[in-house]
């Protein structure tokens, strides 16, 4: 889930715990919070973000996706990284964008 209130960006994702320890990463047994369907690791999606009048596009991000209806889910990198390019594009004066995650973050590395 994502929401914009004026400047801020809020990226919901959903963590399940691995042995009860909170590892930032999915169990591998991770099942879909819409449908309970398994989550396939190791995936790329296409996802539209809706930032109040503006519509960004990202090709090829990381995510885990569901086996049964299709939802991706970032990964934990991949929604940090989304959070400052998402940041960006709500600046620029143009309402729908595409871009490839692969070229955003090869062209400005963000550190970790
Ligand atoms: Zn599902």
């Amino acid at each position: 889930m994502i929401a914009l209130d004026q400047d801020r960006i809020l990226l919901v994702t959903v963590y399940q715990p691995s042995n009860g320890k909170m590892t930032g990463k999915l169990a591998n047994n991770s099942r879909c919070p819409l449908c309970g369907g398994r989550l396939i690791p190791d995936q790329h999606a296409t996802i539209p973000f809706v930032l109040g009048r503006v519509v960004v596009v990202v090709k090829d991000v990381p995510a885990e996706v569901c086996r049964s209806c299709g939802e991706p889910y970032l990964t934990g990198a991949a929604t940090d990284q989304m959070l400052l390019l998402l940041r960006r594009f709500v600046r620029l004066p143009i309402e729908v964008s595409v871009a490839s995650y692969a070229e955003l973050t090869a062209a400005e590395p963000v550190a970790a």
